[in-house]
Parts: C-alpha cells; sequence; structure tokens
C-alpha cells in the first residue's frame, strides 16, 4: 500500500515514512492510494472475534510493505491488552434502537487513546529497524496532548513536546499531561487559543531547515495512522450489531473530522454504514458547511465539550480530496485560497455528494446539558458532555429509525465534572487507577504566542537534533 498526498505535488510513499512524516511536503494530507475491500463474507467471519483481532484484520492491509504481518498482528495486540476493559470498545443500549460505544476505556480516558497507544508502538518499532529518532511536537486542545504523552514517556527515540493554551483545558485534562515527569516529556503552556497552538505548529513544520534539523514528526489527527487506528472500532460495533446483514447509522461529536474520517474509510471499505452524523457544538463551521455549501470559518467560542472548539477542521481535507475526483492540483488552488480568505463554497454537485454519507447537527451548550439530565433519567448512565453532543444530534439528524443508531462516546464523563454536575448535580468519580491525578506534582514551561522562544525550546530538547542513538544524550 502506498500513500498519496492531497495537494498532488508530494511523491507517494510507504506506511511507515507516512507514520514518521505526518503532514505532506507539499502541505497536503496523505491518503492511501486506494481503499482496501472487505466483503460482506469477510465481515461475517469478525462475528465474535476479540477486538484485536478485528483491528488487526481491518488495518493489516494499510501497513503491507512496510511492517511484517506477524509483528504487526503481536503489536496491534499487546496495543490493546493494557484497556481498561475485557470488550476494549464495548456496546451500551440506550433505548429500544440507540446504543453508546463506549471508547475511553485507554490509560487518559479518551477515544485518542484507540489510536494514540499504536502510534507510539509504530514510532518505537519503525524507529529502532532504522535507528533513529525523531522529535514529535503537537497541539492539543485537551484530550489529544494526554493520550499522545502517555503513548510516548519513557520511549529513547522518541522526544515529545505538547503545546496547550494555558488555562483553557479542564484541570484533568492539564494534569494527565503534567504531572507525567519523564524526561522525554515537555508541556508548554501557550498563552492563546488552541488555534494559536495548531498555527505555531504549523509554523514548525513549515520551516523545512528546522523540521529536519529535529527530525520533527506529528502525532496530530493529521497523521494518517491516528485515522488507521480508529477504522477498527466501527467495523467492531456493526460486527456485534448484526453486519453485514444490518445496515448502521453512526453518530460522532466532531472537532477536527478525524473519528467521523475513519468511519467514511470504513464504509469505502465495504462495511454497511447507511449515515454518518457530523455532529458539532456551537463551534459549527462543519454542520454549517453541510447545511449550505458555504465552508467559512467563524471565531472559536468556548464550550462545555472544549475539544470540539475549533474551526479550522484539518482532516476534511482527505474528504474533499475524494470530493473533487482526487484532483490534488485544484484542491491544492483552493485551499490555499481558503487559508488568505476563510471560506471555500462548494457547488452542489460536490454537496449532494457529501449529504450521500453525511447528515450535520449542531448542538448548543443548552442542549448538551438537558441531554446529560435526560439520559441519566431515563437510564442511569452518566455522558460526558462531548457524547451527549453527538446524541442529541444523532436523534436530531432526519431518519426513518430503522437501522440501529451508534453514538460515539468519546471520553469518560469524570474528565468533565462541572459540566456533568451542572446537568446532574453528581461530579462522575474518576476510576480508581487515576485517584492520585489531582495530587501528584506538575511540570510545565509558559511561553508567548510566538514562534521564536518556541522554536529555541524544541531545538533544546530535541535529542535528534544533539547525537544519534547509542551517543550519549
Ligand atoms: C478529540 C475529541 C473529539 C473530536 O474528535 P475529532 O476527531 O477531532 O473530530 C470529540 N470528543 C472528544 C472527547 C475528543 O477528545
Amino acid at each position: 500500500m502506498r500513500y498519496i498526498s492531497t495537494r498532488g505535488a508530494a511523491t507517494p510513499l510507504r506506511f511507515d515514512d507516512v507514520l514518521l512524516a505526518g503532514l505532506a511536503r507539499d502541505g497536503g494530507l496523505y491518503v492511501p492510494e486506494s481503499w482496501p475491500r472487505f466483503s460482506p463474507a469477510d465481515i461475517r467471519a469478525m462475528a465474535g472475534l476479540p477486538y484485536h483481532e478485528i483491528a488487526y484484520r481491518v488495518m493489516a492491509p494499510f501497513v503491507e510493505g512496510a511492517i511484517d504481518q506477524a509483528v504487526f498482528q503481536r503489536i496491534v495486540a499487546e496495543t490493546y491488552a493494557g484497556f481498561g476493559h475485557a470488550a476494549v470498545a464495548p456496546l451500551k443500549q440506550l433505548s429500544p434502537n440507540e446504543w453508546v460505544l463506549e471508547l475511553f476505556h485507554g490509560p487518559t480516558l479518551a477515544f485518542k487513546d484507540y489510536a494514540m497507544q499504536l502510534l507510539g508502538r509504530l514510532f518505537d518499532h519503525v524507529l529502532a529497524q532504522r535507528g533513529e529518532r525523531v522529535t514529535i511536537v503537537g497541539a492539543t486542545s485537551g484530550d489529544t496532548g494526554s493520550a499522545a504523552i502517555e503513548a510516548c514517556r519513557g520511549r529513547d527515540a522518541i522526544d515529545i513536546v505538547i503545546l496547550h493554551p494555558k488555562g483553557r483545558t479542564s484541570e484533568v485534562q492539564r494534569r494527565q499531561m503534567t504531572t507525567v515527569l519523564e524526561s522525554n516529556v515537555h508541556n508548554v503552556a501557550v498563552e492563546g487559543t488552541f488555534d494559536d497552538c495548531q498555527d505555531l505548529l504549523k509554523g514548525l513544520f513549515n520551516d523545512i531547515p528546522f523540521r529536519d534539523e529535529v527530525r520533527l514528526s506529528g502525532v496530530n489527527s493529521i497523521n494518517w495512522a491516528r485515522i488507521l487506528g480508529q477504522i477498527a472500532y466501527y467495523f467492531v460495533a456493526a460486527v456485534a450489531l448484526g453486519a453485514p446483514e444490518r445496515k448502521l447509522r453512526f453518530a460522532v461529536p466532531t472537532g477536527n473530522f478525524g473519528n467521523i474520517y475513519a468511519g467514511y474509510a470504513a464504509r469505502a471499505m465495504g462495511l454497511p454504514i447507511e449515515q454518518l452524523v457530523l455532529v458539532t457544538n456551537s463551534n459549527d463551521i462543519l454542520a454549517r458547511t453541510l447545511a449550505s455549501g458555504d465552508m467559512r470559518i467563524g471565531t472559536v467560542r468556548p464550550s462545555l465539550s472544549p475539544s470540539m472548539d475549533i474551526q479550522v477542521a484539518s482532516n476534511f481535507e482527505r474528504l474533499l480530496f475524494d470530493l473533487y475526483g482526487r484532483d490534488g492540483k485544484k484542491l491544492a488552488g483552493d485551499m490555499e485560497a481558503f487559508r488568505k480568505t476563510g471560506a471555500l463554497a462548494l457547488g452542489p454537485n460536490l454537496l449532494d455528494e457529501a449529504r450521500r454519507v453525511f447528515s450535520g447537527a449542531r448542538v448548543d451548550d443548552g442542549q448538551t446539558i438537558a441531554t446529560i439530565a435526560e439520559v441519566f433519567k431515563a437510564t442511569g448512565e452518566v455522558l460526558d458532555p462531548h457524547t451527549a453532543v453527538g446524541l442529541a444530534g444523532g436523534r436530531a439528524a432526519p431518519h426513518d429509525g430503522r437501522n440501529p443508531t451508534v453514538v460515539l462516546a468519546t471520553a469518560h464523563p469524570a474528565k468533565f465534572p462541572d459540566a456533568v454536575e451542572k446537568a446532574i448535580g453528581l461530579k462522575p468519580a474518576l476510576p480508581p487507577r487515576l485517584a492520585s491525578l489531582m495530587t501528584m506534582p506538575e511540570r510545565m514551561t509558559d511561553l508567548p504566542n510566538d514562534i521564536a522562544p518556541l522554536k529555541e525550546f524544541v531545538r533544546k530538547h530535541a535529542r535528534a537534533a544533539q547525537s544519534s542513538i547509542g551517543s550519549p544524550a
């Protein structure tokens, strides 16, 4: 399997190169040259298998030619062995035809662990094979950073620098990052918003000499392996609920369009998905785009579901690439214009094509609180605010109700105790394995919203820039 850039000008690469590169050198995102196909018989044969076995089957075609299949199978099994639930991603029923898929049984209690734990191990494997080191930098509005740090802590071939917007993540989210004290982990609190952090990150990647000097690598959801690690649970849930005989709807609380794009990939691979409901909070650029065809950047507004508080959804470019008939040159021009003007018009044909798979919904804070309260009353289940956004949007988007709806539960409610308390008057408890989080010492560095001091900081901590593996760090 080879990967091509959505902007058409970068050389096609193998999986291991795409893993280390993150963003393509032409500014585009990597996508597979073609989608592997799973027949109804292939899908039927997944029934009853453990999570890691389905995950291996689903992902194997994507790493072919880059990682030995037996090695990959072992890596996948190890990745999910440490999760806190025997089913890894259990389904819980809420009403006659409605389920939540719990994606919060990894070490940091959000769905990002499902891909990030795999990513850390894949980096380790590929770098050890090559005798190389990298410096991973990432920007986070909360959950990505802790998942990345947890996946990379203590790994000899990796130094990791994570930027978060100072004072704008929840205390639990911050502490999940800053209480990790391994010497290869560096937290930076930026005086600015998440979008400022993302801009700084882009600035680092766009400086090619710097990028090469410190062997910069990315784990934000633009990294193809992040998408890859999220495809499996769509198959796992669908098979458990009767695929390929039965079609499903998925409702996905959406920010950067990474999670729901993995659902799009699953559908392209043959999984019978009737509809993907793209649900945003009041930061609704993608819901508006699906409603009107007019993709227009607004200002970021803080909400009760902060991991979705963004206005530029990087992964949407991957969908656009397919909608453009994979014309990277045309897309490159339009994305360049979008960056300058903050607006892009999808014509009626493209919009119709997108609506064949996606429907959109927007859920504000009031509805989020009401949904948490209502579900608690009806079932006793406590939803986190992101999951509540997904559920409310899945219910609101038009459908005939015949096929089951699966809502992706993207975080554990204890990560967002204030919103939950507002809704039901109770603060959900952290799972016992995280009980000491609120008292452990923290370490982080404050930096201004400015690229120069950030480069200095990264340079100082990047062992890849100073020594080769084996010499004293
Ligand atoms: C990251 C995140 C999202 C948004 O996912 P995308 O892949 O960026 O669309 C939703 N909910 C939670 C809890 C998250 O951490």
